[in-house]
């Protein structure tokens, strides 16, 4: 007799949450209460430098704010004192080129004040030595690694107001209907987990996401070893130097694909554009055991494709860049403007 009641108290109980999960993924969360989400990877880095410390291992003085790239040189290659750059538009959804002064312009809360000291290229405008290279890929480095790290904390607030919201939406829709029945059974509604597509978008999401933030650590500890130790034996990298002052300041680390003929890249690197005094160098680096193949499919690349190459990136490998308002008005192709002008996200995934 028992058996046959507990065997209907759980058919009644399926029942209802059958029911409730019918209703629950009947309720649709609106443009606007998603746009956050969606837009959380184009943050500006302004507002977080007050609690954040500094980049360096064992540091635990408080992080200024770092300008990415050499501050002096910025200013030189500026036109009337600022950049343009691909920004956000949230209410039209799409990019939006956008100009943005020199004080503002790719700075994070990096390093504490005497760690910010430890960049010596940018007194002299120029690379001379590997060390001053390292530690030119090293604040690259912590840059992303930083970027990336708040962007994954914003997302996961972002994703958990949602979730909120939808509970709200359900309780209110159906009235409070399955309150009192899962207050009798003890069950917390919010930790009830329905099986929802949507929250498999945010768990994707937020794992992606989490996988940048590691790798970017892990290419961290790499170079930070051989800055210690004064050696490239972790990382590696080739540069391509172009004998001429191109006004873009570009950044990436992430997962680069080359491909030519037979040879092909896959891998994570950290690619530097960057203009100095007289040149312009493009920076790649990559783990030691990867580097070879880089450097062949690198060494293929003649002056007029590397400039293909970066300003292809501009719209292929990232939207971490800026660029003189001048040199884009006059030399950039009528083609590339219109592209970059028209997308809603950046980069653009090749064709
Ligand atoms: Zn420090």
């Amino acid at each position: 007799m028992e058996e046959e009641i507990a065997i209907e108290n759980i058919i009644f109980l399926n029942d209802i949450l059958n029911e409730a999960y019918k209703d629950y993924i009947s309720i649709e969360l609106d443009e606007p209460e998603t746009k956050d989400l969606l837009y959380t990877s184009k943050i500006h880095l302004h507002s977080f430098t007050e609690n954040r410390k500094c980049s360096v291992k064992y540091c635990r003085k408080k992080a200024v704010k770092s300008h990415l790239f050499q501050e002096s040189l910025l200013r030189k290659n500026a036109h009337n004192g600022h950049y343009l750059y691909p920004a956000a538009d949230l209410d039209k959804r799409k990019i939006k080129i956008s100009k943005v002064g020199i004080n503002k312009a790719l700075t994070f809360p990096g390093f504490c004040e005497f760690h910010e000291n430890m960049f010596e290229y940018e007194k002299k405008e120029q690379l001379e030595y590997d060390h001053e290279l390292q530690t030119l890929i090293y604040k690259a480095i912590c840059y992303h690694h930083i970027y990336w790290d708040i962007v994954l904390k914003k997302t996961e607030s972002s994703v958990e107001k949602l979730i909120e919201k939808r509970y709200e939406k359900f309780e209110k829709f159906t009235n409070g209907k399955y309150r009192s029945l899962f207050n009798l059974l003890n069950i917390e509604f919010k930790d009830f987990h329905f099986a929802d597509s949507r929250h498999k978008d945010f768990e994707q999401l937020l794992k992606k996401r989490k996988k940048i933030v590691n790798d970017a650590l892990k290419f961290k500890r790499l170079i930070w070893q051989d800055i210690i130790l004064d050696k490239e034996e972790n990382l590696k990298s080739h540069i391509i130097e172009i004998d001429k002052v191109i006004p873009i300041f570009f950044s990436y680390l992430g997962n680069l694909t080359i491909k030519n003929e037979d040879l092909s890249f896959d891998d994570n690197a950290c690619l530097i554009i960057h203009p100095f005094k007289e040149s312009t160098k493009l920076i790649f680096t990559t783990k030691t055991e990867n580097f070879s193949t880089l450097k062949k499919l690198l060494d293929r690349l003649d002056i007029e494709s590397a400039l293909h190459f970066i300003l292809s990136s501009l719209l292929y490998v990232s939207d971490n860049w800026l660029i003189n308002e001048e040199f884009y008005n006059k030399y950039l192709p009528v083609k590339l403007k219109e592209a970059l002008e028209s997308a809603n996200f950046l980069p653009l995934k090749p064709i």
